[in-house]
C-alpha cells in the first residue's frame, strides 16, 4: 500500500528523517517507536502531505503521491489520520464529524453518508452521542469517535499519531482495542505509539527510528526481546 524510498527531511539544517526506506503492506499494522525527536510524528506528516520532503519518494498504491503535481487534496482523502488531540471540530456533532469528509470531499449524499457513520458509532457504543458536542465526551470516546471519522470514508491507509498519548491511564485502553479491532477487519495502519504492550500484541511488524533513520525493525518479539542496535537496548531500557 505505501512504500518509503529514500526519504529525506529537513527543518532548516537539520535534517529529521536521513533517508527511511519503508514498505507498509496491505492488512498490515506497524508501529513506529523512537525516543521523542526522532521524527516519528514528522515521518507520519510527510506521508500525509502535510509536511513536503526534500529528497526520495512516497509511495501510495505505487503512484508517487511526493510528486509535486499530484492533488493533494485526492491523495488526502485516501488516507485515514488520527493524532495526539484535538481530532474533533467542536462546534459540530459527533454525527457531523464523522461524515465530514465523505459529504464534503467524497461528495456522498447525507443520507447514505449518515447510516455509515450511526453504523460505526454504534459499533463502538456511541450511538447515544450522534447529536451530541464532543465536549460532552470523555478523551477516549473523542478518540474513538475521531479514529471511527478516520475509518468512515474507507482509506487505503490510516495513520495514527501517539492517538493515546493524551488520554488518562483508564481510557487508553478502549482506544487500543478499537485500534486492534480494525487491524481484525484488515485495515492497514501505520502508527506512532509508546505503548509497547500493544505493540508487541498487535504490530505486525515494529520500526524503531533513531535520530530520523529506521536502524532495526522486525517481528515484536524480535525487536523487544532481542534488540540489536545500541540505541534499540538504550530506549527499551528506557520505557520498560
Ligand atoms: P515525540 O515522541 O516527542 O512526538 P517525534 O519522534 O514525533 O517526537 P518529531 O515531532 O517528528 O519527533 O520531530 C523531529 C524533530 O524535528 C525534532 O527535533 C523537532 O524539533 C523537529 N521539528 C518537527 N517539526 C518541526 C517544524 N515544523 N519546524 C522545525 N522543526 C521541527
Ligand atoms: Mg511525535
Amino acid at each position: 500500500v505505501l512504500e518509503l524510498r529514500g526519504l529525506r527531511k529537513s527543518f532548516g539544517d537539520q535534517e529529521v528523517l536521513r533517508g527511511i526506506d519503508l514498505a507498509v503492506h496491505r492488512h498490515e499494522v506497524i508501529c513506529v517507536i523512537g525516543a521523542s525527536g526522532s521524527g516519528k510524528s514528522t515521518l507520519l506528516k510527510t506521508v500525509n502531505l502535510l509536511e513536503g520532503i526534500n529528497d526520495g519518494q512516497v509511495l501510495l498504491q505505487g503512484e508517487d503521491i511526493s510528486d509535486p503535481r499530484v492533488d493533494v487534496d485526492a491523495t488526502r482523502a485516501r488516507i485515514g489520520v488520527v493524532f495526539q488531540q484535538f481530532n474533533l471540530f467542536p462546534h459540530m456533532s459527533v454525527l457531523d464529524n464523522v461524515t465530514l469528509a465523505s459529504r464534503k470531499v467524497h461528495r456522498a449524499p447525507r443520507a447514505g453518508a449518515e447510516t455509515t457513520a450511526r453504523r460505526l458509532l454504534d459499533r463502538i457504543g456511541l450511538g447515544d452521542f450522534a447529536g451530541a458536542f464532543p465536549d460532552r465526551l470523555s478523551g477516549g470516546q473523542q478518540q474513538r469517535v475521531a479514529i471511527v471519522r478516520a475509518i468512515a470514508s474507507d482509506p487505503e491507509l490510516l495513520l495514527l499519531d501517539e492517538v493515546t498519548s493524551a488520554l488518562d491511564p483508564q481510557l487508553v485502553g478502549e482506544v487500543l482495542d478499537l485500534v486492534t479491532e480494525l487491524k481484525q477487519q484488515g485495515s492497514t495502519i501505520l502508527m506512532t505509539t509508546h505503548e509497547m504492550q500493544f505493540a508487541r500484541n498487535v504490530a505486525d511488524r515494529i520500526v524503531f527510528l533513531h535520530r530520523g533513520e529506521v536502524v532495526e525493525q522486525g517481528a515484536p518479539a524480535a525487536v523487544l526481546d532481542d534488540p540489536q542496535h545500541p540505541a534499540l537496548q538504550a530506549f527499551l531500557a528506557r520505557v520498560h
